[in-house]
């Protein structure tokens, strides 16, 4: 992409109503801009991360064996009417009427319609274990929308729901959630830690919220260090064996890690005083099983092996696709701007041409450009009639990995730089070494 003909508003002046540095930086690189109150629409950069990170989340689950479809944001009212949560929502929910006078709502989650597509089509224990999920807006009409896309009132979010013939096969099923997620996260550069949560509007017994620690973070957080530690890396899993996914679950969750809902001062106690720490967390993900909370009521039930009818066991679990495009920048930038991990990135590469309208500087960075692009590699070329510095400070700002830097002074000794938006370290290198290199 040449960025003379691209569409990026980076604001010049620190936008003073954002109150945390990814809202700030969302802003300044002109990724959002905001339609009310925790409504936004996604500019050409951001819309690029938002992809990026919707693709790993969608990769994820897939490779775990969820099967990805798509539910439409607008509710008819009856089915949650079924479920009892109509009422019991509350003013969170935002409620529509049509023009026959129905009442419909713009969906907050999907539990109740993904149990009635389930009821309708699915009559045999042998069409189980089945794990339905989409990626789509949702609406909770917050009190408080605040932090940019941290906590919209519509925001993107990936909900999945497990249906299991018995309890067991349901917590493998959570088991299964919670690796997947972890390598999930891990894929976008960041930790998130599986803490023991309460249920909230949800329900149910067993649920784990991940959590990025950040000072900006709105939940406090207890945990001993020892868990920082802990890696799936590249680890390969089998996600049909139940005892793997189990022993991953009970090594990552083994270590002391709470949310303020449910943190014990006395447990927390016993940890060794050095590894006990206290922060704060941003959630960027939530997992719950819940039995037979919406089967029962709703009539989701199979034929068991028996032909006697048992509802199913289910459970649910989202990530906020949206919020980590903020959590991500909250646990990874500096003073100059967004640091992005290679895997969300908007673009790898970008070029900074210091002399534009120098030929011989010209043709090298079109040459670059071409090659790169040609490899792959995508890359936003800074052709702008402006002065280098203007467009180092742009390249830092929206934080692509690399930066190579051309200009007449390195082209004479055949050279360019290339640097690492992350470590700051510099190497030349000869253009055509660019593609191996960065491949
Ligand atoms: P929170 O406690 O932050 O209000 P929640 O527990 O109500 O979130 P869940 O129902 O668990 O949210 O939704 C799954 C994920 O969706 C959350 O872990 C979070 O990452 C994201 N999410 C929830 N509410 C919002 C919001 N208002 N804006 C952006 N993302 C959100
Ligand atoms: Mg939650």
């Amino acid at each position: 992409m040449r960025l003379s003909r691209y569409f990026l508003p980076v604001l010049k002046e620190t936008p003073h109503d954002a109150q945390i540095v990814s809202h700030r930086l969302m802003l300044r690189a002109g990724m959002i801009k905001q339609q009310a109150a925790g409504i936004y629409s996604w500019l050409p950069l951001g819309f690029k991360v938002l992809k990026n990170i919707e693709k790993i989340v969608h990769e994820e689950q897939i490779r775990a064996g969820h099967h990805p479809m798509l539910m439409p944001t607008l509710q008819p009212a009856d089915l949650w009417q079924e479920s009892g949560r109509y009422d019991a929502y509350g003013p969170e929910m935002l409620r529509v009427r049509d023009r026959h006078d129905r009442d419909m709502l713009y969906g907050p989650t999907n539990e109740e319609m993904i149990t009635d597509i389930f009821r309708g089509h699915v009559t045999s224990y042998r069409d189980l274990p089945l794990t339905l999920y989409h990626i789509q807006w949702k609406f909770r009409d917050e009190i408080r929308p605040r932090f940019g896309v941290m906590r919209g009132r519509e925001f993107f979010m990936k909900d999945g729901y497990n249906f299991d013939l018995d309890k067991n096969a349901a917590i493998h099923a959570y088991n299964r959630h919670m690796v997947s997620y972890l390598k999930t996260y891990e894929r976008m550069g960041l930790q998130a830690i599986p803490m023991r949560a309460d249920s909230g509007p949800i329900g149910g017994d067993d649920t784990h919220e991940f959590l990025v620690l950040a000072d900006t973070g709105e939940s406090e957080v207890f945990y001993d260090s020892a868990i920082t530690d802990l890696k799936l890396g590249s680890r390969t899993v089998n996600y049909d064996d139940w005892d793997e996914c189990a022993a991953i679950a009970q090594e990552f969750t083994t270590p002391y890690a709470r949310t303020d809902e449910t943190h014990d001062a006395a447990v927390f106690n016993r940890i060794p005083e050095a590894r006990r720490k206290t922060s704060r967390g941003i959630e960027v993900g939530q997992i719950f099983y819940f039995g037979t909370k919406y089967s029962e009521p709703m009539g989701a039930t199979v034929q068991g092996a028996d032909g006697k009818p048992v509802p199913v066991h289910m459970g649910s679990h989202g990530i906020g696709v949206s919020r980590l495009a903020g959590a991500i920048i909250e646990a990874s930038h500096d003073d100059n701007g967004i640091i992005w991990p290679e895997e969300v990135a908007p673009f790898r590469v970008g070029i900074v041409n210091v002399k534009q309208g120098d030929p011989t500087t010209d043709t090298a960075c079109e040459d670059i450009y071409a090659a790169l692009t040609a490899a792959g590699i995508e890359t936003l070329y800074d052709d702008r009639e402006e002065r280098a510095g203007a467009k180092f400070a742009t390249m830092d700002l929206i934080g692509l990995p690399w930066r190579v830097t051309v200009g007449p002074r390195g082209l004479k000794s055949g050279v360019v730089e290339l640097t690492n938006r992350r470590s700051g370290e510099a190497e030349e290198l000869a253009p055509d070494a660019l593609v191996s290199r960065l491949s």
